[in-house]
């Protein structure tokens, strides 16, 4: 190095997926001119070429550096951008929003995110959903029903919790379902391949062969959307072969309990006795050929030394005196599953039957096992009950939450800024899109599809949508149909974008913000995935340079709109590092 430079270094995160990875970045004569991976943190040692190219990010000649106007029509080809001041911009969009309250209702504001997955949406998420709720809206929209849902809620419809982190440094074999972390995720492909060096085996599920699946024991070149299929066949196995955790699925399944076949819903005890419970359910013990009360409150059979039937058929006496013909859970899992025998199946999902046989073998004789899967499952209309399939799948090899197989680890507790309490439960009932999918993504804060919005902007239903904020979120192209977004954001009454670069949703609105990329902002995470020892590291990671131009970070502006509309106290008067303490 020169001695005319000045040269200095700063540890912090790549923030452009979530996998996080640590890294540090040299700053030569007030330029960061290299990112590279930190070797000495918890999440250190990878980084992908994504991440590498970061500081052209900060210097690209297309990015937004000064808060825009639009000073003529939507439908105009040309916008007339015209340069504010922040003060202008934040007083005037301030104005808009209060309007839009005051005459319409707070539910008339919609706030678009990017995808945690291909943004930094990560470093102002909490804030951005502190703000929504604190408005009083509960319309915030993105991308989740066609990336993470069926992989989140699938596992947690199951296991009551999402996927756990894989504990892959201690699993002798691995199930790679639908994903490719050698191009996201490096971390995970980084410990993949260094289990795979000890020996650790890997099935791999992707109609192509690449990354990690092109290493693979066994790769299962499913045909895309057929999935579920192919999860059916592998249960088929495990089950008819015996291969499956017997004593897992007994205690800590619902595979023993009792399903009545003359109505297809669970045995209870008031069915055999008035006095019964309908919260108690009822296994068939195998040693007394009689039925046992199971008491879900306890986890707990009436009968201590009762050996709960897996499998077969049988005529429980009901409560009226005469017989109820019933199967354990585990029994109607086996007989669907046998409808997809790998044999049969083959039609459907293209994989040899073989290869199916092969692939549930080896899984089965190298435990703990653990796995990971995501969007090559998620992008279909099964996806969630896909998900489901491979989660029983898992469940049968019975190594959830053991070492070596998906762990729930502790994680570093920070305080929770979401701001659910600001929003009345009334209001959040009133979420766009959960009229007609009260179990799917709108059912949670941040899950709004934004056709649903685009249809509130353009029919009025469930009812008016007049605002959009975009925070990173390039709305027109993350969604299905963009020629009816496109209508749809010229409808709008106003639209706000907050952005790198002047996208094709940006050149719709009517005001536009430029944000800081993450490297000129700071912020706090305990948001690391994928390794025992992330899970609990919590870090701040400050500006690696001072923001360009008159770029604003994300959070900066959620913070100055809130101060605008009446809700300093709620933002620490604006001051975004009192809010890190
Ligand atoms: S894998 Fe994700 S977090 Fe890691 S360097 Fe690449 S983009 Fe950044």
């Amino acid at each position: 190095m020169d001695h005319a430079h000045t040269s200095h270094t700063v540890r912090g995160y790549c923030a452009l997926c979530t996998a996080h990875c640590a890294t540090i970045a040299t700053v030569t004569d007030g330029k960061v001119v290299q990112l590279e991976a930190d070797t000495d943190h918890p999440n250190g040692g990878v980084f992908c070429i994504k991440g590498k190219a970061a500081p052209e990010l900060v210097y690209h000649p297309d990015r937004l550096n000064y808060p825009l106007k639009r000073t003529r029509p939507k439908g105009d080809p040309d916008p007339g951008w015209q340069r504010i001041s922040w003060d202008e911009a934040l007083y005037d969009i301030a104005e808009r929003l209060n309007f839009v309250r005051e005459t319409y209702g707070p539910r008339a504001l919609a706030i678009a995110k990017g995808t945690g997955g291909g943004t930094s949406v990560s470093d102002v998420e909490r804030w951005l959903s502190r703000f929504i709720n604190r408005f009083g809206s509960p319309n915030w929209v993105s991308t989740t029903h066609v990336c993470n849902w069926h992989k989140d809620t699938g596992f947690t419809y199951t296991f009551g919790v999402e996927l756990p982190t894989p504990d892959v440094a201690h699993s002798n074999a691995f199930l790679l379902w639908g994903h490719n972390p050698s191009a996201t995720s490096l971390i995970l492909a980084h410990d993949i391949v260094a289990a795979r060096k000890r020996g650790m085996k890997i099935v791999a599920v992707d109609p192509r062969r690449v990354g990690i699946a092109s290493q693979a024991d066994v790769l299962l070149q499913v045909r895309p959307g057929s999935d579920g299929a192919l999860a059916l066949a592998l249960i088929d196995v495990l089950i008819t072969e015996n291969l499956y955790d017997e004593a897992f699925v007994r205690q800590w399944t619902n595979g023993p309990l009792l399903v009545r076949l003359d109505n297809g819903t669970p045995l209870v005890e008031s069915d055999l006795a008035a006095s019964g419970s309908p919260e108690k359910f009822v296994v068939w013990d195998e040693a007394a050929i009689a039925p046992v009360i199971y008491d879900p409150a306890t986890g707990n059979l009436a009968e201590p030394s009762a050996r709960a039937a897996l499998l077969g058929e049988y005529r429980v006496r009901s409560k009226d005196g005469g017989e109820i013909p019933c199967r354990p859970i585990f029994a109607e899992l086996a007989k669907l599953a046998a409808r997809y025998r790998p044999e049969p199946s083959e039609s459907i999902t293209h994989v040899p039957s073989a290869k199916v046989r092969e692939a549930a073998r080896l899984l089965a004789a190298n435990r703990p096992l653990s796995i990971y899967m995501y969007n090559g499952v998620g992008q279909h209309t099964n996806a969630t009950q896909t998900n489901r399939a491979i989660a029983v799948l898992y469940a049968l090899l019975g190594d959830f939450d053991q070492p070596g197989g998906n762990v729930v680890f502790p994680k570093a507790p920070m305080n929770v800024v979401s701001g659910k309490e600001f929003l009345p439960k009334e209001a959040a009932a009133q979420r766009i899109g959960r009229e007609r999918k009260p179990l799917g993504p709108p059912a949670k804060p941040g899950n709004c599809a934004a056709y649903d919005i685009f249809t509130a902007i353009l029919e009025d239903r469930p009812y008016p949508v007049k605002a959009i904020l975009n925070f990173g979120s390039n709305t027109v192209m993350s969604t299905g149909d963009s020629e009816r977004a496109r209508t749809a954001f010229r409808a709008a009454e106003f639209a706000v974008a907050v952005e790198l670069f002047m996208t094709p949703t940006a050149e719709l609105c009517d005001y536009v913000l430029p944000a800081t990329s993450f490297l000129e902002m700071a912020t706090l995470t305990n948001d690391f995935k994928h390794r025992r020892q992330s899970r609990l590291h919590l870090q701040y990671r400050p500006a690696v340079v001072p923001a360009l131009a008159e770029r604003r970070s994300d959070t900066w502006i959620v913070f100055e709109l809130a101060k605008r509309l009446g809700f300093s106290r709620d933002f620490w008067d604006g001051d975004v590092e009192a809010a890190y303490h």
